[in-house]
């Protein structure tokens, strides 16, 4: 039997499809290749590309392919062009979702983990964050990722399906051997900007603002390896399989890490001066997202090797370094 990892040519779905293959799991990856890249996928992994909303092409593939989980990372993840077109997230994210959903429903497949995020939580009355804390999102990427949570509850609610959501927090680095990485059509998060400079792509990175209330007044982020998410993925499954109840886990190292941070690491790693500027706030940036992990530790067993912040941005520049261009 194999697990169908849906949107598996992405970051962090090719990372788990790495995790799987090495683990010696059978897999199978569906991507449209919109944002994904074929080269990210394991060469051990059957490969599919369509999308999850052709109901066809999902049907076909369950029909050929023996599956007996699906873990779903296929999503858009831009909070700024959420912001600027939120029907475009709402389409993507949770309109195909559930036609995906029909099919497995159709198909008999019951066990699903899927890709969820901190931004569900919008601004923390306190951190660390709790799966049981508020969830109120301050952009249409946070709201369409809850909006599919929901959906996921109540289809689980009939007794047909069950799943795990994983709220990530800032998932960073790369495989250990460089070979696999994240690479953006458009680049906006802050390791892989920071290292586009040092590699000579770009002159400067901005500081969205230096007026926060945090100890050096940038924002603070709770940085997790994705590694560590390709192997809660895979716990995620295999708990579902052991049967597991349907549940909801943060992901995060439990630490959290300034801009200037992060920045002083890059150019530790890298040997580079990085130079920054100090620009205006970005619309809907918590000051402070640090995540408690307590329940995927002890309810999945979940144990991230990567706490150094050091350590995680020298697997991203090993992958930048040799892959300058991306893929
Ligand atoms: N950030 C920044 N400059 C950039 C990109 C990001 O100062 O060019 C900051 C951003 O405000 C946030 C942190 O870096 O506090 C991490 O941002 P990223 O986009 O990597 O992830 P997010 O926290 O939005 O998921």
């Amino acid at each position: 039997m194999a697990v169908l990892v849906l949107g598996g040519a992405g970051y962090i779905g090719s990372h788990t499809v790495y995790a799987l293959c090495e683990a010696g799991r059978e897999v199978v990856v569906v991507d449209n290749l919109e944002t994904g890249h074929q080269e990210a996928v394991h060469e051990k992994a059957a490969f599919y590309q369509g999308d999850i909303s052709d109901t066809a092409f999902l049907h076909h593939v369950l029909r050929r392919e023996s599956i007996d989980g699906v873990i779903h990372f296929a999503a858009y993840s831009i909070v700024a062009e959420s912001m600027r077109n939120p029907l475009k997230y709402y389409e993507n994210n949770v309109c195909k979702t559930k036609k995906m959903l029909e099919v497995l429903l159709e198909s008999g497949v019951q066990d699903v983990v899927f890709s969820s995020t901190a931004a569900v939580y919008g601004e923390p009355n306190r951190v660390p964050i709790s799966e049981q804390d508020p969830t109120e999102p301050t952009n249409p990427y946070g709201a369409t990722k809850l909006a599919m949570e929901q959906m996921f509850r109540w289809v689980a609610n009939t007794g047909n399906l069950r799943f795990v959501s994983l709220r990530y927090f800032n998932a960073c680095g790369a495989h250990q051997d460089g070979k696999i990485g994240e690479a953006h059509p458009t680049e906006t998060h802050l390791i892989p900007l920071l290292l586009q400079v040092a590699n000579g792509k770009r002159d400067a990175v901005a500081v969205f603002g230096c007026d926060y209330p945090t100890q050096d007044g940038t924002c603070v982020r709770d940085y997790i390896h994705v590694a560590d998410l390709a192997d809660a993925h895979i716990l995620a499954l295999d708990y579902l399989k052991d049967g597991g109840k349907s549940d909801i886990f943060n992901l995060g190292n439990g630490v959290g890490f300034s801009v200037k941070e992060v920045i002083e690491a890059a150019r530790r790693v890298t040997g580079h001066a990085i130079p920054v500027q100090i620009s205006e706030r970005r619309e809907g940036d918590p000051a402070r997202l640090v995540a408690s992990s307590q329940k995927a530790k002890n309810v999945l067993g979940w144990k991230p090797r990567y706490h150094q912040l050091e350590e995680m941005v020298e697997t991203a520049w090993r992958w930048h370094r040799r892959h300058p261009e991306g893929y």
